[in-house]
């Protein structure tokens, strides 16, 4: 069997004559980038790899709201960060960026900016929870809807967090109750998929009645994206969070895969997100997946490095406790290796029953993937695919996209003031790639030098540019 699904993907492979061909990504790409894009593209990542601004990004807003008037900072901002990194904030805005992406061979994968819950969340109840639920139903139509030319069914991702349907607190408790001994008859994933699908009440002995309540509620909201998600055709990728929450996010995601990533469902609907940074990941990947084997069910992984690492540490440092992270950058980029290895072996023997998508910016990762994916005969457009930010290293994706690799743009969208919050956070926890950002400003400003002055990019430095910009 596992012979036969390889010889399957084999015989639909690309490059199938001669040896493999490593992917340029030397900028060559952004000749398909206006003039306008790239030298916005230029400041915003100069102004970002600017530990200051990250540090201070929303007291430096407040401050040019209140010096240049609300309208004016709009402006300004629209015309660097926020049109760099957002979609827009209205349905037509999103669909023209993304059909500009689509000219580029480049696919949406949406998400909505959900900041961290207020704490008026827990006082207001589920409102803020419900309000939500409806941004995520919103972006599943959303989703469906933006494509000119949706292509096969199955294509369509979008980006999913719980913890904006389920409060961190709820996850927080859950987390420590799973991690009890004993507690797994009671939170088995096949106890909380009956609840979802029954409406059923659920009672779990460590919650008190107002938990469980909001338990209840939320398993109705995640149950009732996925059941619209499947009938929309959408996927799934639920985001991957902090150690304290991820064990309740991954029982949660084994729920609605018991639902949802059934034999005859055309592959897993509701993917989870790996974190390579955590020293256990490559063993909980290795179990989850053969688990997914034995159950029959498909595997759907976005594997990422991992965003939250300072706060990680931080929290280990305060607790007394071991932290959880790799000791050093090196490290985890040898766990990401390792688990990208196993889940495109994976791949290989399951075919269109696992899916992977090779969430990184790192040129050495998606090398690897596109070498090991000709290695193994896995056809460029099928289970695996990759993923990168809006705004964020074009030059990789332009690549990939150009060679018929599938290619997803996440893409936060919404207004101004939800939306900046948002980006400043993430930027800060970012803040290494943004800074490792440099070798994209590099080729940008080769490639606009290429424009001013013609094909002599060794001319190019970043000083020349700043220069370059003063005098126009
Ligand atoms: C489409 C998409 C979806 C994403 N979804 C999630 C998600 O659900 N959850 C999540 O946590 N992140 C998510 N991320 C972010 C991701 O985890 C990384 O933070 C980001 O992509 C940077 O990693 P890289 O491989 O792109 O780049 P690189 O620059 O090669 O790697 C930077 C990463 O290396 C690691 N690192 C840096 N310094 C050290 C150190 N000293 N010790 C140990 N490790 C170190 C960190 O993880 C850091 O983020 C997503 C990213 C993308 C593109």
């Amino acid at each position: 069997m596992m012979l036969r699904t390889c010889h399957v993907l084999c015989s639909q492979a690309g490059p199938s004559a001669g040896g493999w061909q490593p992917l340029s990504f030397d900028g060559g790409a952004f000749h398909l980038k206006g003039t306008g894009e790239l030298t916005r593209a230029l400041l915003v990542l100069r102004l970002c790899a600017w530990p200051p601004l990250v540090t201070h990004g929303l007291a430096l807003q407040a401050w040019s709201r209140r010096l240049l008037g609300s309208r004016l900072s709009g402006a300004l901002l629209r015309a660097s960060i926020y049109g760099q990194f957002v979609a827009g904030e209205t349905a037509e805005e999103v669909k023209g960026c993304v059909q500009q992406l689509q000219t580029l061979g480049l696919r949406p994968l949406l998400a909505v900016p959900t900041e961290e819950e207020p704490d008026s969340a827990v006082k207001t109840g589920e409102a803020w929870y419900e309000g939500n639920f409806s941004a995520m139903l919103r972006c599943v139509d959303l989703s469906r809807g933006i494509l000119e030319t949706p292509g096969p069914t199955g294509n369509i991702l979008m980006q999913l967090k719980v913890t904006a349907l389920t409060s961190t607190r709820l996850c927080k408790d859950l987390t420590s109750w799973i991690r009890k001994p004993g507690a797994s008859l009671e939170l088995s994933p096949e106890r909380l998929a009956e609840a979802m699908d029954s409406g059923r009440d659920l009672q779990v002995s460590c919650l008190n009645t107002q938990q469980n309540q909001h338990l209840q509620a939320s398993l109705s909201r995640l149950h009732r994206v996925a059941q619209h998600a499947r009938a929309q055709h959408v996927r799934l990728l639920v985001d991957a969070e902090y150690t304290f929450l991820n064990p309740a996010l991954s029982l949660l995601v084994d729920a609605l895969a018991m639902r949802w990533n059934g034999p005859g469902e055309g592959g897993p609907w509701v993917w989870n997100t790996y974190q390579a940074y955590l020293k256990d990941t490559h063993e909980r990947l290795r179990r989850a997946a053969e688990a997914a084997d034995r159950a029959g069910l498909a595997f759907g992984v976005k594997l990422v490095r991992g965003a939250y690492l300072d706060k990680e540490r931080e929290v280990a440092r305060h607790h007394g406790t071991e932290d959880p992270t790799q000791l050093d950058y090196e490290a985890t980029s040898r766990s990401y290796s390792h688990c990208l290895e196993l889940m495109l072996t994976h791949v290989s023997h399951r075919g269109p029953m696992c899916h992977l998508m090779v969430a990184s910016h790192n040129e050495e990762s998606v090398r690897q993937a596109t070498k090991r994916m000709w290695e193994l005969g896995i056809p460029l457009d099928g289970p695996v695919c990759f993923g990168q930010l809006l705004g964020m290293c074009d030059h990789v994706s332009l690549a990939l996209g150009q060679a018929g690799y599938a290619v997803y743009k996440s893409i936060p969208y919404g207004s101004l003031e939800e939306v900046i919050p948002y980006l400043i956070r993430r930027a800060q926890e970012n803040r290494s790639v943004l800074q490792g950002a440099r070798r994209e400003q590099k080729l940008l400003s080769q490639e606009l030098w290429k424009r001013v002055l013609g094909p002599t990019p060794e001319r190019a430095c970043p000083g020349h540019v700043a220069v370059m910009w003063r005098s126009l």
